[in-house]
């Protein structure tokens, strides 16, 4: 699992492949803060663990 927060918002966008998390963060981000952030930086961003929020310590 591959995991991106949206750097605006703080969403949590999460999916099987990388180019999967790539797409969906794309269109996320066209559709509601009108720009296209490019893969090279979505990449960057991507994580293999769930990015937590606060102190959260869950499982
Ligand atoms: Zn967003």
């Amino acid at each position: 699992m591959k995991y991106v927060v949206c750097p605006p918002c703080g969403t949590v966008f999460k999916g099987e492949t990388e180019q999967d998390v790539i797409s969906t963060t794309q269109q996320h981000a066209k559709e509601k803060h009108d720009f296209v952030p490019p893969r090279d930086e979505i990449l960057s961003a991507m994580t293999s663990t769930p990015p937590q929020s606060g102190a959260n310590t869950q499982n």
